[in-house]
């Protein structure tokens, strides 16, 4: 860590740059949550670090034009504690709130959580059952793309060098009934065995207009299924639907072993929490919960 630069750029266009003269040697920099603990054990050794709290407004949340846009900069305790995202997206709030500690979501931010591609974390699953996108810009320009392709492998996202994460936009409204169950194994403020969150639109006549089911914390990235979500659209709720689609999500996921959990656990595990989570969100609970 001993010669280390760090660049504290005022604008993207002088962080985007200043990553492309690394050419994918150096790393951004914005909560340090993670990125802090990779340096110190050693894991990553770039030569520099190009810190992003200097570049003013990316850490804004607004609700815009139907789009809730949260800064890539923004915390994950101030995601939590938003009214504007409290109100179109508790689950969301909900989640972030559940992350880590305190000492954490005040540091840890929406777009480091997202680029640690770390499989175990929260926020991910509950944002591509929102259906939510991230705009990325390099010094090529910008673009978009749904947070579910964000991730490619562990650890690993699609972004070039010089590309950043500047903002995360959920469409509203979001299917107002929905819960996100954090299965933890160990103390109460790990990370996730496996993650559930589960959002659903009722038709009017009572069956489900749409369900969407996503599970995160298994696998390198968060696994969502439209041929089981389509196992629901348009049934009855019940207890055999909840439970066809966890099945239809145990057969399929293909789980990581670690502490948390075995393979064979968190397979038994994800049908058990897609059950509960749909069932949850059918009877009109909003939010998450750690369980
Ligand atoms: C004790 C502890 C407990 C935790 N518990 C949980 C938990 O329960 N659930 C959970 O979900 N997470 C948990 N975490 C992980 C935590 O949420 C992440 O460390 C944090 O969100 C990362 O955000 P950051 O801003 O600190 O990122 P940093 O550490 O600054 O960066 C992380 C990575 O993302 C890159 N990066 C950061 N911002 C951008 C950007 N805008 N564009 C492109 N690349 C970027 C960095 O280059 C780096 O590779 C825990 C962490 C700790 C230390």
């Amino acid at each position: 860590m001993a010669d280390l630069l760090l660049h504290r750029p005022r604008s993207l266009e002088e962080a985007c740059a200043a990553l492309a003269r690394y050419e994918g040697e150096a790393r951004a920099i914005a909560g340090g949550t993670a990125l802090v603990l990779m340096l110190r054990q050693g894991l990553v050794a770039p030569p520099a670090l190009v810190r992003l709290d200097g570049i003013p407004g990316l850490d804004t949340i607004v609700e815009e034009n139907g789009v809730l846009r949260l800064g890539a900069l923004a915390p994950l305790s101030a995601v939590a504690a938003s009214p504007v995202v409290r109100a179109h997206v508790p689950v969301l709030a909900d989640a972030c709130a559940l992350v880590g500690n305190v000492r954490v979501r005040n540091a840890a931010t929406i777009g480091g959580n997202l680029c640690e591609a770390d499989y175990a974390s929260d926020p991910p699953g509950v944002l591509v059952a929102l259906d939510a996108r991230v705009r990325v810009q390099g010094t090529a320009g910008t673009r978009e793309l749904p947070v579910a392709e964000l991730v490619r492998d562990f650890y690993e996202t699609v972004l070039a060098p010089d590309e950043l994460v500047t903002e995360v936009r959920i469409p509203l409204p979001a299917p107002a009934d929905g819960v996100y169950l954090k299965y933890v194994t160990r103390s109460a403020e790990d990370r996730p065995c496996v993650g559930v969150t589960a959002l659903v639109r009722r038709a009017p006549d009572g069956r489900l207009g749409e369900a969407r089911v996503v599970v995160g914390a298994v696998a390198d990235r968060p696994l969502r299924l439209p041929e089981a979500e389509a196992l629901a659209r348009g049934a009855e709720p019940s207890e055999e639907l909840f439970r066809a689609v966890g099945a239809a999500y145990s057969e399929v996921v293909e789980p990581v072993s670690d502490a948390r959990g075995s393979a064979a656990y968190r397979q038994q595990m994800v049908a058990v929490f897609v059950r509960r989570a749909l069932r949850a969100a059918v009877a009109g609970q909003r939010g998450s919960q750690r369980v």
